[in-house]
């Protein structure tokens, strides 16, 4: 493992993939898998599922290797329950559990022709915005199509093969289920685990009528509410009854209505497209579960390996899980995408190790994380970025296929937040505040800080909670005003004397930090006391109440820029 010790996770799953898949299938493309049930709304959290590959596939292709990353879209699985707060959605909906997703109705006022598609949509619409490269296979083609027939056919004769492997783990099943076992989970990582479905279901275990591996929708009602009772290895005559009380006998070498169930589908899948690299969540990971148990299938039933499967932790959510939850709905990667650039969303999945759990801010940490990722893009001009750090920035800002769309001239999300904050996303009013940001270098229009402009004002005006935006005076706080002692007027005259000349974010910044020392007798640029920073905070306090009626709010120096030097110079009393 020479000169890999200092790369990051993803060039260290790299190399074990690209040599697994040499030992495997030499001179063959590289296959790499996800998962994703269109069971509802895709959850944020999910997006780990997609992600893990994708950058593994993204290094194996910029080394020049031939490489597929298969997206398997769930979507002929069963449809479990009527999720929560869904748009356009109702308890009517229930009549359809049972069914396969593909043939349950899309929600109401949807142009998809039906449920799995719907959410499929979202969730295509992120990946390409994310730069995700993909083969999607919609399993419920696949099936219908008859493309797993010898599979199926195949796993049939095996039955009591199969059966026999999973009764290891029926047996030795803990007490109550597994997910009792880990640590407490929050709301919103409870809802990607339930996300992720078929984890938890059965194994087909067939009670009286014997073990079979495969479950026929029914031809009357539609639903997977039915029980093989007889199946001729022969003829392959298969005969099932329906709890509708439907029941017929098909010939499973001609039938394309049903799938083989989870924990053997999955293997046989595995099998049959080579996949070297196939990462899964905690709950598919626990003992017994189905990435355990098809590692034991794959191989004496299917012929095939299991891939290299790492565990990878949930990704919670700060913020927006409590606002949503009132609402019932779950934060998607399109929701993620509304409020930041996909660049930093692929960074926050890029410079964490799969194991390692984190949260995706839709609270007021996203603009100290925006700081953070400008600060390292700074480094990485300058060449001075730590080497992992390097290869994170480099796998957010691009794939292989090139750089993502970015935003020509990336003012601070923070400063872009308060402007959108104070302005309300109002255009002109946007661009005047901005272009006076850096007189020197004016913005010739919105457009040189879009997207990430657009981004900042979604953030203000959907996750900022009302009580929290900040809303200048309409007029001066006129009894304030005639209450102020002398010191606080002198500050105001010393500030409202230098608005003029120091009319930009950096001159106001030294301006107002100036102001306390200046009244303090020290020279503008002198070192802060402890004494002058209590000096400082008093007088910010004064201005923010002042301008906006409370004792925070946006920095000074962007607040003022944004209020306009009219109004600041009106609401500070200087017209009086
Ligand atoms: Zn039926």
């Amino acid at each position: 493992m020479a000169g890999s010790t200092e790369a990051d996770w993803v060039s260290r799953f790299a190399d074990e993939v690209i040599a697994e898949s040499e030992r495997r299938a030499p001179g063959k493309a590289v296959v790499v898998a996800s998962g994703l049930s269109p069971s509802g709304p895709i959850h944020l959290g999910n997006l780990r599922e997609v992600m893990t590959p994708h950058l593994v596939a993204d290094e194996v292709r910029r080394r020049g290797h031939a490489v597929r990353h298969l997206i398997s879209w769930d979507d002929y699985d069963r449809y479990r329950k009527v999720p929560a707060g869904v748009p356009g959605v109702d308890e009517s909906w229930a009549e359809h559990i049972g069914k396969p997703l593909t043939s349950v109705p899309a929600p109401q006022g949807s142009s998809y022709p039906n449920w799995a598609e719907h959410f499929k949509a979202q969730m295509t619409g992120a990946l390409a915005e994310l730069g995700v490269e993909y083969d999607g296979i919609s399993q419920t083609e696949q099936y219908t199509a008859g493309a797993y027939r010898e599979e199926i056919l195949h796993a049939m004769r095996h039955r009591a093969d199969i059966d026999a492997i999973l009764a290891r783990y029926r047996t030795k099943k803990a007490p109550g289920p597994a997910k009792q076992a880990q640590k407490p989970v929050d709301a919103a990582e409870l809802e990607a685990e339930e996300g992720s479905g078929a984890a938890a279901e059965d194994d087909g275990s067939g009670g009286t009528t014997g073990y079979y591996p495969y479950k026929p929708y029914c031809a009357a009602c539609g639903k997977d509410l039915t029980t093989v009772t007889a199946y001729d290895d022969e003829t392959t005559e298969l005969t099932y009854t329906c709890a509708c009380g439907h029941g017929e006998t098909v010939r499973l070498s001609e039938f394309n209505r049903g799938k083989l169930v989870w924990k053997v589908d999955w293997p046989m899948r595995w099998a049959r497209e080579g996949v070297v690299f196939e990462p899964s969540g905690v709950d598919h990971s626990s003992p017994g579960s189905s990435f355990q148990v098809g590692g034991q299938i794959v191989g004496p039933i299917f012929g095939g390996e299991q891939p290299i499967g790492p565990m990878y932790a949930f990704v919670g959510i700060s913020g927006m899980a409590k606002m949503s939850s009132s609402k019932g709905g779950v934060p998607t990667p399109g929701d993620a995408l509304k409020i930041m650039e996909p660049q930093l969303l692929r960074w926050l999945y890029a410079r964490r190790r799969p194991n390692q759990s984190f949260k995706i801010a839709f609270d007021q940490e996203i603009q100290r994380l925006y700081d953070e990722w400008d600060a390292l893009t700074r480094k990485v001009a300058e060449g001075s970025a730590l080497p992992g750090d390097l290869a994170a920035h480099q796998r957010a800002a691009g794939t292989a296929a090139g750089e993502l769309p970015r935003t020509p001239r990336p003012l601070a999300y923070r400063t872009l937040a308060s402007v959108a904050d104070i302005t309300a996303g109002a255009e002109a009013q946007t661009l005047r505040i901005l272009s006076e940001l850096d007189p020197e270098h004016p913005l010739t229009g919105l457009d040189e800080v879009r997207p990430r402009l657009d981004r900042a004002v979604n953030w203000i005006t959907t996750q900022v909670p009302a009580e929290q935006r900040t809303v200048v005076r309409p007029l001066p706080d006129a009894a304030r005003l005639a209450a102020l002692d002398d010191d606080a007027r002198g500050a105001i005259k010393l500030l409202l004397d230098g608005l003029h000349s120091h009319w930009s974010l950096d001159g106001l910044t030294t301006l107002v930090y100036a102001v306390p020392k200046v009244q303090s007798g020290l020279a503008p640029d002198a070192k802060p006391t402890p004494e002058l920073k209590v000096a400082q905070r008093t007088f910010f306090a004064l201005l923010y109440e002042l301008l906006v009626g409370r004792d925070t709010g946006p920095r000074l120096p962007t607040l003022l820029l944004a209020v306009g030097q009219d109004r600041v110079r009106e609401l500070l009393g200087a017209g009086a």
